[in-house]
């Protein structure tokens, strides 16, 4: 077994300050991914971890009129009550992570940045269009969490950059449906989770998203732009000719089971036809 240093930084910068200094660092939050990543029984962990636990920072929760921005550093068990979990299918599907321990000790980052797949809330929180706020030493990043998945659809988590905060924008979800697709999730399961939103603006739906993501990201722009851009309630024919191109992307993955998934795609739809405003 090798030695590590472990810090405890009280801020951000001195975290930073850190991370300029070392070579190799660790970061960790909740630490419940920190065993599953050992191999063999000889343990082996960076020369410097980085405990981002105390930083006053990461765990803030700030709310406006047009978004909610979650400290990076906040349990899953804290977000319960708070947008989207406030609705019941997202809060079930919090709640279906790990036992109540691991969620008071978990963090909404680390289950961000886990390097190996996405995990359940993943495919959720890029349904909602959610900003990921990552600083280093030089500068502040803030993309679409959607890019922490590459081109082939894997996951794509750039080391020794932190991930800081989370921004959910705000909006009236009139449609949300969440799958669980396959078995287990964590650690490398084959399951997944497939999940549909929209908002409905009038009698068209403003904004609609489908995202699968487990051991790889999906989604399809412009079956989500078909329906998207479709006065409510949805036509029949819309629903089919969107089912299409969701068998015909499936099918160009080479990835995804399309016997499993297109049902649950139809069911998505079908149930956003059928949404009462
Ligand atoms: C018993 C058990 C059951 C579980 N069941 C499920 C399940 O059913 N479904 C499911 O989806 N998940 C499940 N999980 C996984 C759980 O969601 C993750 O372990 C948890 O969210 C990780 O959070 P953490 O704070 O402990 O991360 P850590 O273990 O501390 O870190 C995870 C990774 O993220 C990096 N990291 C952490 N925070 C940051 C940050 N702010 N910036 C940059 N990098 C960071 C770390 O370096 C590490 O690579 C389970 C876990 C356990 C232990």
């Amino acid at each position: 077994m090798n030695l590590s240093e472990i810090h405890y930084p009280r801020s951000v910068q001195e975290f930073l300050a850190l991370v300029e200094k070392e070579k190799q660092l660790r970061i960790i939050a909740g630490a419940t991914t920190f065993g599953i990543e050992q191999r063999t029984r000889y343990l082996s962990f960076e020369p410097a971890i980085a405990c981002i636990h105390y930083i006053p920072e990461l765990s803030s929760l700030h709310k406006t009129e047009r978004m909610i921005s979650i400290g990076a550093a906040c349990t899953l068990a804290s977000l319960e009550h708070i947008y989207p979990f406030d609705r019941a299918q997202a809060r079930d599907l919090l709640r279906s992570i790990g036992t109540s321990a691991v969620r008071e000790l978990a963090t909404i980052g680390g289950h961000i940045m886990y390097p190996k797949r996405f995990l359940a809330l993943w495919a959720l929180l890029a349904s909602l269009d959610a900003e990921v706020e990552f600083r280093s030493p030089s500068k502040t990043t803030i993309k679409n969490i959607w890019y922490l998945s590459d081109q082939d659809g894997l996951p794509n988590v750039e080391p020794n950059m932190l991930l800081s905060r989370v921004r959910v924008p705000l909006q009236s979800l009139d449609h949300l449906v969440i799958r669980r697709i396959g078995a287990g999730i964590f650690p490398e399961g084959d399951g997944g989770c497939l999940v549909s939103t929209a908002s409905i603006d009038r009698r068209s739906v403003a904004n609609f998203k489908l995202v699968i993501a487990g051991a790889r990201a999906f989604r399809d722009y412009e079956a989500e732009q078909r329906i998207a851009s479709s006065p409510f309630p949805i036509l029949n024919k819309t629903i089919q000719s969107a089912t299409r191109q969701y068998s015909e992307s499936l099918r160009k993955s080479g990835f995804w089971n399309t016997d499993v998934l297109l049902p649950l795609i139809g069911q998505a739809l079908q149930d956003l036809q059928r949404t009462r405003i």
